[in-house]
């Protein structure tokens, strides 16, 4: 239409029949100033290697030409919003990711933008997705687990009161455990945009690795297969009632009973970083409450669906879990966080 971007006016003009100005009716003026903007937003990618695994984070920098209501990284269907980075250039964001372990290098990746006037844009940036294989896991459900493991969901099982210890067994290991995921989901909305962590994240002191994340499980029951569902966390088992420390800075967003978790605690570490502690036999934070790296915020338990005390430790990167072996490693976290920040030189 000819008009230029930038400040505009908007002038709507009124008159109404009266005879009144000498014929020419009341008139009525109704003003706004409005924002022209055709032009779409420009993202240049700053960070440069981005090698993802699956099941597994990563981090992209990327540079803003104008302010974005929304933008972020586009996962296949996966959306994972950025954050202002806390740099020098405030036009500066990051964008914390994850590929899911049924994602494989099909996967779309890209950057996303769109400015307040509704113009949108994408930016490609360099990948590289390394494939993982997910081991199988037999599960047997012995009567005796039902027996033991039912009666503390119980008030959760309404809707399966009059069915078989199996059935409601199936229930929990389906139903309850999508809920959870549904809650744990939406607690993620209240992450901290800036990173409130530093270094290694802990692993639970002297324990041993009881199972893994991504392991394919399968469940038997009387050599039977009933279910299969993917393991999330790593399971590590201690002493009994073993203390379980924070494994990094951050802030306690949940600290509830959530079904197949039992008692369970999760810490926000800030731009969508989640650590979660699951199965605990008592809670010693509340939420909302600041804790540092090793502060001791429970117990090891079996509350939920656990076959015996341990704990199982889970890492979330928004609405996604990712394997904690990333956040245990020095040296990955260096490689794919810390330098890619260091680069745009970080005000802390
Ligand atoms: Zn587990």
């Amino acid at each position: 239409m000819g008009i230029a971007d930038g400040n505009a006016l908007i002038r709507s003009t009124a008159w109404d029949f009266s005879w009144r100005n000498g014929g020419k009716g009341n008139q009525q003026i109704a003003e706004k100033v409005v924002l022209i903007d055709t032009v779409p937003p420009d993202i240049r990618v700053l960070s440069r290697a981005h090698n993802i695994t699956q099941g597994g984070a990563g981090l992209v920098v990327y540079r803003l030409s104008e302010p974005c209501p929304r933008s972020g990284v586009h996962v296949g269907k996966e959306f994972y919003p950025g954050t202002p980075g806390g740099f020098d250039d405030p036009d500066v964001h990051l964008a914390m990711f994850a590929l899911r372990i049924d994602q494989d290098r099909d996967t779309g990746i890209y950057l996303g933008a769109s400015d307040r006037a509704g113009n949108q844009s994408r930016a490609a940036f360099r990948h590289y997705i390394r494939l993982q294989r997910f081991p199988e896991d037999e599960i047997r459900i012995t009567d005796r687990f039902l027996k033991r493991n039912l009666p503390q969901l119980d008030t959760q099982l309404t809707p399966v009161a009059d069915k078989a210890p199996l059935d409601q067994f199936l229930f929990i290991n389906r139903t309850l455990r999508e809920s959870a995921s549904e809650t744990l989901s939406a607690v993620v909305g209240g992450t901290r945009p800036e990173m409130l962590w530093s270094g290694t994240f802990l692993r639970l002191p002297g324990s041993a690795r009881q199972a893994g994340f991504g392991d394919q499980r399968i469940y038997l029951h009387k050599g039977r297969e009933i279910d299969r569902q993917t393991h999330m966390g790593v399971d590590l088992a201690a002493i009994k009632q073993a203390p379980v420390p924070a494994a990094n800075h951050g802030v306690v967003i949940f600290a509830d009973f959530l079904g197949i978790y039992g008692n369970c605690v999760v810490i926000d570490h800030g731009t969508g970083l989640q650590s979660m502690y699951a199965h605990l036999s008592r809670i010693r934070v509340e939420p909302n409450q600041t804790v540092d790296r090793g502060d001791i915020i429970g117990y090891t338990g079996s509350t939920g669906l656990a076959g015996g005390d341990h704990l199982h430790f889970a890492m979330r990167v928004h609405q996604n879990f990712v394997n904690p072996l990333e956040w245990w490693d020095g040296k990955w976290i260096q490689n794919n966080i810390t330098s890619k920040i260091m680069a745009q030189q970080k005000i802390r």
